[in-house]
């Protein structure tokens, strides 16, 4: 389904959150999306109609609990091309980075000391890295971002060696909205063989993902940031790495056999997710995937990439303005700017004040906001059910804002 501005208002009739608060302007969908009413009532349907805990019951409920949970992660990995059994469902993309943190000693070998991440990671995609190096005496390196603000690849091949133990980078920037060249990386990566980590988390609502083209061996994503419900999210990995992988938690669910002195692991995904899963939650984002393959990826994207020429033509004539964006063929519907003389909060809350949602401050990327030379942004961000009108009301406002404190 193509999209367009009329198609654009159309969804927003899917969306309750609308309904229920008819002149919000939405615009901070980086941070989170809104959820169709489809996605909602998947959920309400199953503690309503289903609800049973998984794996354990012998009875009809329980069954289908559990056969409702199996077909979630198998809708989930179609959607990004791997097999059933490579997805695992943790919380969040945080929660998916720092189970691997925790566990991908097993994956290094001695000779490698060396982690390289870029200067625009999330701090979700930093801070387990961070520690990881505490703790083992490893080494970090970041790749430069360049004043266009795409990533300098001639500094990624040069900060990759034979000592590079794992490359860990964001496939979309959540502040600058760059689309990094993923594949390319993960090929330079390998030939020095190092483990490959995918953030999609800025990715997984906007671009097709296939997991064996990009060639990654790790790839996380959280389901609120595509139109599925908070407290899920995704680690891929490929299966033959998740069995050289020790599990994170330990407890009931992830095990196959236990005496008073041993246990043995269940086996690969199982072996990772302890404890009572959110059930609920992994059938709330196969009913987000399959929101989305009904629309289409692709015309998700291409409808990004206008809203994206739209917002950019017009924004560039706000007086004061400064737009950190690498433009339309380089990026997603994600905008930081700032207004001269206007801190990012008082901008947001005055936006607030016109009923519009953006989101205003470091981002949870402060090492980029530091090179950048600035303490925070204003960040605009857009998704499919957000129009023109969206953005000429963003761009009416911006324009008083910048009249008021010239
Ligand atoms: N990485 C990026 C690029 C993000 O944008 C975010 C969310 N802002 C995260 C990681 C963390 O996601 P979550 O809070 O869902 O764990």
């Amino acid at each position: 389904m193509k999209l367009d501005n009329n198609a654009a208002k159309a969804l927003k009739k899917d969306f309750p959150i609308f309904k229920n608060n008819p002149s919000l302007i939405y615009l901070d969908n980086a941070a989170t999306s809104q959820r169709p009413e489809t996605v909602i009532k998947s959920i309400n349907d199953f503690y309503e109609k289903e609800n049973a805990n998984i794996s354990r019951g012998l009875y009809t409920l329980a069954e289908k609990a559990t056969k409702k949970y199996e077909d979630a992660r198998k809708t989930v990995a179609e959607f990004i091309n791997a097999e059933k059994n490579e997805v695992i469902f943790t919380k969040n993309t945080t929660e998916s980075i720092n189970l691997l943190s925790y566990t991908i000693n097993s994956l290094v070998p001695k000779e490698k000391n060396e982690i390289l991440l870029t200067e625009m990671e999330h701090h979700s995609n930093l801070v387990p890295w961070q520690q990881l190096a505490k703790r083992q005496g490893l080494q970090l390196k970041f790749v430069k971002i360049k004043p266009d603000f795409t990533l300098d690849m001639s500094d990624l091949k040069e900060k990759l060696s034979d000592k590079t133990a794992i490359v860990a980078v964001t496939y979309v920037s959540n502040v600058l909205g760059t689309i990094n060249p993923i594949k390319e990386i993960v090929k330079l990566a390998k030939q020095k063989g190092a483990i490959t980590i995918i953030d999609a988390s800025q990715a997984i609502q906007s671009l097709p993902i296939n997991v064996k083209e990009i060639e990654c061996d790790f790839l996380a994503f959280s389901s609120h940031k595509m139109l599925g419900p908070m407290g899920i999210g995704v680690l891929y990995g490929r299966k033959k790495l998740l069995e050289k992988l020790s599990p994170f938690n330990f407890g009931g669910g992830m095990i196959k056999k236990v005496t008073l002195d041993d246990t043995e692991w269940a086996d690969v995904p199982y072996r990772f997710e302890v404890g009572t899963q959110n059930i609920a939650g992994t059938i709330g984002l196969a009913e987000a995937v399959r929101y989305i393959q009904k629309i289409g990826i692709e015309n998700i994207h291409d409808w990004e990439k206008e809203l994206l020429k739209y917002a950019l033509n017009k924004l560039k004539k706000v007086e004061g303005i400064e737009i950190y964006n690498p433009g339309v063929n380089s990026g997603v519907s994600i905008i930081s700017f700032n207004i001269k003389n206007v801190h990012p909060h008082d901008v947001a809350e005055l936006l607030n004040n016109e009923g519009i949602a953006i989101r205003a401050g470091h981002h949870c990327a402060m090492p980029l906001m530091k090179k950048l030379g600035i303490s925070g942004t204003c960040r605009a961000s857009f998704y499919i059910y957000n129009t023109f009108e969206d953005v000429d009301a963003l761009v009416s406002a911006l324009k008083k804002i910048g009249e008021r404190f010239k």
